[in-house]
């Protein structure tokens, strides 16, 4: 097995291959890395109900593999969760291991002791519209719901009575409902940032929902696979070119709707500064979007929070306004700013005003390697 291989995998156990998302390959890998030694702990999402989940780090290999499944629960900033020195597994998709990346370059936490399982995304839901969505366009009660799931191009409810309730993506977020708005405009949907990126796309036909698309992508991919292989937890066979190229179409695909997302979302200001203040003007300066942000890392004693208070103004635009340009090398757009601002600001949204012209002017994609930001290094 080497990197830069492509694999099509799943779990050996029958169980576990059956409650997987796709197979089970993830947390069978994951189990193994535990039972084997590679790591001494391991980060999942526990899932509460359809709608909410919340990252647990355990040492008991039954926990991971109850874990099994695909939940659409919002990012999360794990690095926050993995203690310094600890070996350590961990699944997240392709924010949350960007994040992850933008707190070891902070020294905040250690990516050589870490080993990432991306998933592939194509957007998550906010569990109180979505709650909302389901009564209002599906007609069905959210309580009612036992699965979800995105298949080519519609989101599908599956009831407690078996029937499946199917509605077309783009229909819904003409309605306002659907993905979050930082996943519709996302640019990285294959985390080729963690050590195997997992996925259904490329699946062939007759594996599909039994089976997992892997590309491993470093050493310590190579590492974690053969593990689990070496130990009977996971069987795979080599990736087919027509496997491979479907994936990469089907990625290009959702590239492509996110440009014409971000086209529709980000469009020209007139006068920026009055935008701003208009954009920002309930905003009550709780500052839950810093406290909640992946890749910020400074505390309450920081250029941004202590300037406008420093100035006895306590200028709500001033304190963002010096974040926004602060973190316009960082961000992720991973959306959570915008998730928990009480005030229902886009916070993600008007940071990636700044954040992702700038990083698409200097080519480079926050959180995808460890390498410093435009900016940090005198030529
Ligand atoms: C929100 C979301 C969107 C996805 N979109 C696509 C897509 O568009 N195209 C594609 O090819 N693949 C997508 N995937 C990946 C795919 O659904 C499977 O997760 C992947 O193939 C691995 O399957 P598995 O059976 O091996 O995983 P499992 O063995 O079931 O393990 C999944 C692991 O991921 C964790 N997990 C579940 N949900 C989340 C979450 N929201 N955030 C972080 N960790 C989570 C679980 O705790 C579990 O440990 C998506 C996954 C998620 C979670
Ligand atoms: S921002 Fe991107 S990676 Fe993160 S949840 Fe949304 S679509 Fe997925
Ligand atoms: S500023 Fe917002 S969108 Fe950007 S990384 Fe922080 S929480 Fe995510
Ligand atoms: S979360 Fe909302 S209300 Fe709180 S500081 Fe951020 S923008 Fe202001």
């Amino acid at each position: 097995m080497n990197v830069g291989e492509c694999y099509i995998g799943w779990a050996v156990d029958e169980d576990v291959r059956k409650r997987g998302g796709s197979g089970g390959l993830v947390v069978a890998t994951l189990a193994a890395a535990l039972e084997k030694g590679l790591v001494e702990k391991v980060l999942v999402l526990k899932k509460h109900s359809t709608y909410d989940a919340e990252p647990v780090l355990t040492s008991d290999p039954e926990e991971v593999l109850a874990s099994a499944g695909s939940l659409h629960a919002v990012p999360a900033a794990l690095s926050k969760k993995i203690p310094y020195g600890v070996k350590v597994a961990a699944v997240g998709k392709p924010c949350d291991i960007r994040g992850m990346y933008q707190m070891a370059l902070r020294q905040q936490f250690n990516l050589d002791d870490t080993y990432l399982i991306g998933l592939n995304c194509g957007g998550t839901l906010p569990p109180v519209p979505t709650r909302q969505m389901i009564r209002v366009m599906y007609g069905i009660d959210p309580d009612e719901v036992v699965h979800e799931e995105i298949a080519k191009g519609n989101l599908i409810f599956t009831t407690r009575d078996g029937q499946e309730h199917a509605k077309k993506i783009d229909e819904l977020e003409e309605a306002g409902f659907g993905r979050r708005e930082s996943c519709r405009y996302c640019i990285v949907k294959i985390p080729t940032n963690a050590d195997l990126a997992c996925g259904n796309w490329g699946v062939p036909k007759d594996k599909l929902g039994a089976a997992t698309f892997v590309e491993v992508c470093t050493e310590k991919g190579v590492q974690l696979l053969t593990t689990a292989v070496d130990a009977g937890y996971v069987q795979v066979e080599p990736a087919s070119d027509k496997s491979k190229e479907i994936r990469k179409k089907v990625e290009k695909a959702m590239l492509d709707l996110s440009a014409k997302w971000r086209e529709r979302i980000f469009v020209p200001i007139e006068n920026r500064l009055e935008f701003y203040r208009e954009a920002l003007r309930h905003c009550i300066l709780c500052n839950a979007c810093k406290e909640v942000c992946p890749v910020c890392a400074c505390g309450e004693d920081s250029k941004c929070t202590t300037m406008p208070s420093s100035l006895e103004t306590h200028n709500h635009e001033f304190y963002h306004l010096i974040r926004f340009l602060h973190i316009m090398d960082s961000c992720v757009a991973c959306g959570m700013c915008t998730d928990v601002c009480p005030a229902e600001i886009k916070v993600s949204t008007l940071q990636a005003r700044y954040s992702l012209p700038f990083q698409e002017e200097k080519g480079y994609v926050a959180g995808m390697k460890l390498e410093k930001p435009p900016f940090f290094e005198v030529e």
